[in-house]
């Protein structure tokens, strides 16, 4: 396919693709060699930290922090190309060079409402690269349905304990600490939900990791918290305020997944060109076939939708429009058109896109998560339905 040479985003920002794109190729990419670490054999923690260490000397891993904290500044349209960029790489430290997992932009909210003491003990540390974070609100019992949480936060003497599950929490295995938003109220129909800090090394917390995603990553595990004692200086913001910390930015949230998404649809799309213009059948290259063409031009269709409706929205964000059904919008058309990009480039090669290894095959299985991952395509769909018939009602949906 023709390189594209029309950049949609600033000067600035195209500075700092040609940077990060350098330092993922000169510093990370032979790292990943190094190690053997690929997108189904994950980094352990020592190696993870040393990349988030890299990214922060080389101004990248808090990019998308406020400006006093380090950060670069970016808009949201900026921020969405500069990721995209990132996950277009295929590199298997993708996810890591901005610490979407673990570092800075699992902050969220908490960066407006921490404490002077909780910025010192909590967002400065992640900030810096030095310790590792993750949210965890969804629970066996609590999934689309994130206010159904049965974590319980009892208060007790200067502080409170916990006990509960939390499930499917990203970064989990290599976090020092984690976001836990727990049940505080006594009236399960008012469903009152705080936030509050649990930091790993307390007696009572353990993490139960161990199991693999489809996509053969093991970045994912649960939380047990068991007679988990925490001072009172460990709550997050407000009581009863949890689930509103938690979702406070989930609109931007929803719309900066669709980067990801792109870009490594974007590396199908080009997996599936190059192997069309390479593989010969009945005597000729398979691309010259229509059947293939066209193949090839409703994934390039769809790539450029996806990416025309997620620009968009990112414009309509950073001109503080109220764009929460519109980034639904996105998440889902960007989440379903990724992976019907994947599943063509799968046809395309044939045999070669089914077997494991092949790049087309990884992708295909990690593009298939997004559906379900930070509220699945249905819950997307009811968000837009709501917006349409009956605006501004509250969320209360992952
Ligand atoms: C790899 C991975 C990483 C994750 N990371 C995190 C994390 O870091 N922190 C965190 O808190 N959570 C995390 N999650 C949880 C994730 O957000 C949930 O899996 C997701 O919100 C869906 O919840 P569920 O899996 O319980 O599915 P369910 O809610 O049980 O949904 C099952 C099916 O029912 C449908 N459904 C449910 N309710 C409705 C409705 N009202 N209308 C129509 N259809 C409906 C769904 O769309 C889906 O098809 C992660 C999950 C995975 C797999």
């Amino acid at each position: 396919m023709q390189q594209d040479t029309f950049f949609e985003g600033t000067g600035a920002a195209a500075d700092f693709i040609r940077r990060v794109q350098a330092f993922i190729h000169d510093e990370l990419d032979p790292l990943a060699r190094e190690h053997r670490i690929s997108h189904d054999n994950g980094a352990p923690r020592p190696l993870l930290q040393q990349v988030w260490k890299l990214s922060h000397q080389r101004g990248f891993y808090g990019m998308t922090l406020p400006g006093a904290l380090g950060g670069a500044g970016f808009g949201l349209h900026d921020h969405a190309l500069i990721k995209e960029a990132i996950y277009a790489t295929g590199s298997p430290f993708a996810p890591h060079v901005l610490g979407e997992l673990s570092g800075p932009p699992r902050l969220g909210a908490l960066v407006r409402s921490a404490t002077p003491e909780q910025m010192e003990r909590l967002v400065l540390p992640v900030a810096r690269a030095e310790k590792a974070i993750c949210f965890a609100i969804t629970e066996p019992e609590a999934g689309s349905d994130a206010g159904a949480v049965q974590t319980r936060a009892k208060p007790d003497g200067d502080g409170f304990v916990l006990n509960g599950v939390k499930r499917f929490i990203s970064g989990a295995p290599f976090c020092d600490m984690a976001i836990v938003i727990a049940a505080t109220g006594d009236d399960p129909l008012r469903r009152e939900t705080t936030a509050f800090l649990v930091e790993r090394e307390r007696p009572g917390f353990r993490v139960e990791a161990g199991y693999r995603t489809m996509a053969g990553q093991s970045h994912t595990g649960n939380i047990h918290l068991e007679d988990c004692r925490i001072p009172a200086a460990n709550q997050l913001g407000e009581r009863g305020r949890g689930l509103a910390l938690a979702l406070g930015r989930i609109t931007v949230n929803r719309l900066l997944h669709c980067p990801a998404m792109l870009g490594l649809a974007r590396l199908a799309l080009q997996d599936a060109c190059a192997h069309a213009l390479r593989r010969r059948q009945f005597g000729q290259p398979i691309a010259g076939f229509q059947a293939v063409q066209h193949l090839l031009a409703d994934m390039a269709t769809d790539l450029a939708a996806a990416r025309a409706l997620m620009l968009g929205v990112a414009r309509r964000l950073e001109h503080d429009a109220d764009a929460r059904g519109e980034a639904s919008m996105a998440k889902l058309f960007c989440s379903e058109a990724a992976f019907r990009i994947a599943d063509r480039a799968v046809q395309v090669l044939g045999g070669e896109g089914i077997v494991q290894g092949s790049r087309v095959e990884f992708l295909f299985r990690m593009l298939r998560m997004y559906r379900v991952l930070t509220g699945t395509s249905e819950i997307q769909r009811n968000t837009i339905a709501r917006e349409l018939l009956a605006p501004r009602q509250e969320e209360t949906t992952t």
